[in-house]
């Protein structure tokens, strides 16, 4: 941090490395602070703790953790990052139960702009640890973090695959769940409408106890699959099957948007993507078409963590978190593909606002460079945080130098304002 400020050096940093918006943590001509010798796990057991470095991946931590019978409100995929997902905010296959990955955060360590290591929990710095949570690039270098450990058995899992053909009546199986099924706290559901015929669209179906078929779960069972992984296995088995390979794509582009539950509006969801997004990037790559349910306990279970709330001013109202993942290998297609992606989530919002059915808030994770994610926080949190990284970080060097994630100030002169 000295060298990068006193030279005025550009640098990013990197952990899992699986961020799909370019330059997020990769830098030219500049520093590249790789976390990936930062792996070390620790168990806790008496503090109900899990000490974790930043460069390990979640196929590293879920398995390590099984043996004690306990896990952490992490990552749904083996092969991303325990850096980056936590300061989205993360969503896991354990949210409904436990809130957001952030909500579960004891302490971060981190290295702060004047290139001291200093922590953030619920009592100490407890400004910079609310707005850590969703806070992306701009507080620190986080070095370790110390989150809950979960207790978690042995948990029912599936991975559904239906045909093209099924497509309405998984969407409405959807929208079945979403009514009630969803506030059922251990169960968990992700919907991806693949382009790839091998995989078409695929359910993803957990319960945190091993309870055959779980009756929640009914209407997906009611659609004739294609086929069906349903087994009782520990959790560490079933994030490993979470793995997707599509065909060796080099460039990728998530784009994210919420709106209210709804049937209808998961029909008009399908029907615009099909049309904006899927039917174009068959010319030049894959799609993906992803459907996250959020119910109104993920936002009450943060709440509820005791450890003084997160900045994401998520609405508590069940909910759709959608995003089009696209994928393709020529660079001369990436403006084609932002386009589609754009105009694909533009319209969707606009026919969220005519059904009245519009939520402000876009998942960090999922969402594209170019949106405004601090700001569907909320102004008053937005405000907040700006507040917090001027009293951390008063030259500004996390703006001006740290490249890549989402910033608070979009140019050091108006944080100075
Ligand atoms: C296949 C796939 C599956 C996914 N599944 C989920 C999911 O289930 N739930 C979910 O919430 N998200 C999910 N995501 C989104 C993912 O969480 C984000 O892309 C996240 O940023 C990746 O973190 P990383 O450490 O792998 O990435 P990186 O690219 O290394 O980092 C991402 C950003 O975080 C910053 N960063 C990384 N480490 C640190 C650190 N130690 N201190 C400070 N800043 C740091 C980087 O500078 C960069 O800006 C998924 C993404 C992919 C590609």
């Amino acid at each position: 941090m000295g060298i990068a400020k006193l030279t005025g050096t550009p640098f990013a940093v990197k952990s899992g490395g699986h961020n799909m918006n370019p330059g997020w943590s990769s830098v030219e001509k500049g520093i590249l602070i790789k976390m990936d010798r930062f792996k070390s796990l620790e168990y806790d057991a008496a503090a109900g703790a899990v000490h974790l470095g930043p460069g390990l991946l979640w196929k590293e931590v879920v398995p390590q953790l099984a043996p004690y019978n306990v896990t952490v409100v992490g990552g749904r995929v083996p092969g991303v990052g325990v850096g980056g997902l936590i300061l989205g905010g993360g969503l896991s296959y354990l949210s409904n139960r436990y809130g957001m990955a952030a909500d579960n955060v004891l302490n971060y360590e981190l290295v702060a702009a004047n290139g001291n290591i200093i922590n953030a929990n619920a009592t100490y710095n407890s400004d910079l640890f609310w707005a850590m949570k969703g806070g992306s690039t701009n507080y620190g270098i986080v070095t370790k973090y110390t989150l809950r450990a979960i207790p978690l058995g042995p948990v029912y899992g599936a991975i559904i695959s239906y045909g093209p053909d099924k497509t309405d009546e998984v969407m409405a199986a959807y929208a079945e769940y979403q009514k009630s099924g969803v506030n059922d706290v251990d169960s968990n559901v992700l919907i991806q409408i693949t382009s790839d015929p091998g995989y078409a669209t695929l359910v993803n179906l957990i319960y945190l106890k091993p309870v055959w078929k779980p009756e929640v779960f009914a209407p997906f069972y009611k659609v004739q699959a294609r086929f069906d992984t349903s087994q009782i296995m520990s959790f560490a088995q079933y994030i490993l099957m979470q793995e997707q390979e599509f065909g060796g794509l080099l460039r990728w582009q998530l784009r994210g948007t919420s709106y209210k539950a709804s049937l209808e509006m998961d029909r008009k969801v399908v029907e615009i993507s099909q049309r904006e997004f899927v039917k174009p990037m068959s010319t030049v790559g894959a799609s993906i078409l992803i459907f996250q349910p959020v119910a109104p306990s993920v936002v009450k279970a943060g709440n509820q963590r005791n450890n003084g709330g997160n900045p994401l001013g998520i609405e508590s109202v069940g909910q759709t978190w959608f995003s089009t993942c696209a994928g393709w290998n020529e660079p001369k297609n990436d403006q084609f593909i932002y386009a589609a992606s754009k105009k694909t989530t533009d319209l969707i919002e606009k026919e969220s606002k005519k059904k009245g059915l519009y939520l402000k808030y876009i998942f960090m994770n999922d969402a594209f460079m170019d949106q405004n994610v601090f700001e569907s926080y909320g102004k008053k949190n937005f405000d907040r945080m700006k507040a917090i990284a001027k009293k951390y970080d008063p030259e500004g060097v996390f703006q001006r130098l740290w490249s890549g994630g989402f910033k608070l100030f979009q140019t050091w002169c108006s944080c100075q304002n």
